[in-house]
């Protein structure tokens, strides 16, 4: 970590992009670099610390230091998406290493472990994270490498105790990787609670205005694995160009603020939902009804994000029907931009799914809750 204002709170830290002016021109805003080479002087020494931008370059290095600071990681490495950067991950592990990853968790990185699993690059257990001893039961010390760890996990808002997974996998001699995709760090720290590694879809929160895809892997320490994570980057190249890593950083620069109007929001609606006569049931760990609420109200220290899914009353054509209905709500998927989405998930995700048939998944953006209330009581009426 490079910064020398670390005593300065984190949203303090993310407003003002580690406080860089640049040296040159007295910007306040950092600059974009955008080369892919980097000169070499008079005696073919490297005129500064980057080769080529496969391997790093300076805006790119910047975005990396903003979110190692905020995770209050020993490092980051930016990727071309979330996926690529859980790929790098996976690609450090031993060949045939064994994984323990959610039941439930977003749908392409499961699909991606189930992929390596059918071609014996690893082998995978799943446990049910709505009952942590199912995790505990399957780590086998000496045997298993990762254990994966998504939490509030997608569509359903299941919580895990980070520090009980923690636990779990290093008594077993593994590593905890913890995907905080939904809950960025103005709410949950998770190398704080013992994770090794904590993945970004930067595409989502971190970011938060829908216009970019990229992805970011935070360590704890600087081990052997994050050197190998670096040089899986380097050659395999899923490195985030520098006009997204530059988009990026002024994304987090709002961070603080957008995460918390969104927990806010979020709230007021899962709130006026739960007991809806339209509303079979509401997902949201922010709600003292979820299962999860306990311990997200120990962990999501500044607020429990944006994101909730509504249990419409009725069946799948019912359920899909709302989706299409709402005016201020954006049918389409993603989630932790400005603008509010929602998504019948079931439809996009393979025949195999397992979410509920009437589940809408709903992302919070700034619109104002009375908007975003109104327009589902509209859709839900029909
Ligand atoms: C979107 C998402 C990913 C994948 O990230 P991409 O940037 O789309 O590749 C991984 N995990 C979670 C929780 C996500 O929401």
């Amino acid at each position: 970590m490079t910064s020398s204002k670390n005593h300065l709170d984190p949203e303090t830290l993310a407003a003002q992009a580690l406080g860089r002016i640049d040296r040159e021109t007295g910007a306040v805003v950092p600059p974009l670099h955008s080369a892919s080479t980097f000169a070499r002087d008079a005696d073919y020494a490297l005129i500064g610390p980057h080769i080529y931008s496969r391997d790093s370059a300076p805006t790119l290095a910047h975005a990396e230091d903003i979110v190692a600071t905020l995770e209050g990681g020993a490092g980051a490495r930016v990727f071309g998406s979330g996926l690529a950067a859980f790929a790098a991950l996976t690609e450090t592990l031993a060949p045939g290493a064994h994984v323990v990853a959610p039941q439930v968790m977003y749908y392409a990185a499961q699909a991606w472990l189930r992929r390596l699993a059918e071609r014996e690059r690893l082998s995978l257990d799943l446990y049910d994270q709505t009952d942590p001893q199912t995790l505990k039961a399957l780590v086998r010390p000496g045997r298993t490498e990762l254990v994966w760890v998504e939490t509030p996990a997608n569509p359903t808002w299941d919580v895990m105790d980070i520090a009980f997974a923690a636990e779990a996998a290093h008594s077993a001699g593994a590593i905890l990787g913890v995907d905080s995709t939904c809950a960025p760090p103005p709410t949950t720290r998770a190398i704080s609670l013992g994770a090794d590694i904590v993945l970004h879809s930067a595409t989502k929160y971190l970011n938060g205005h829908s216009d970019l895809t990229a992805g970011v892997l935070v360590t704890a320490k600087d081990d052997a694995r994050w050197v190998d994570i670096h040089a899986v980057r380097n050659l395999t190249g899923g490195v985030l160009g520098g006009f997204e890593a530059w988009l990026l950083i002024r994304g987090m620069r709002t961070l603080f603020v957008r995460f918390a109007r969104q927990s806010e929001t979020a709230l007021a609606i899962a709130r006026h939902f739960e007991g809806h006569p339209r509303v079979a049931g509401v997902l949201y760990p922010g709600l003292a009804s979820h299962p999860g609420h306990t311990i997200a109200a120990k962990q999501m220290t500044g607020g429990f994000g944006g994101m909730l899914s509504i249990l419409v009353d009725g069946d799948i054509d019912t359920a899909r029907a709302v989706a299409t209905r709402t005016r201020v709500f954006v049918p389409a998927t993603s989630l932790g931009g400005v603008e509010s989405l929602i998504e019948h998930r079931r439809s996009v995700e393979s025949p195999e799914s397992t979410v509920a048939d009437t589940l809408l998944r709903l992302s919070v953006g700034l619109e104002s809750a009375n908007d975003l209330i109104a327009d589902l009581e509209q859709a839900l009426k029909g």
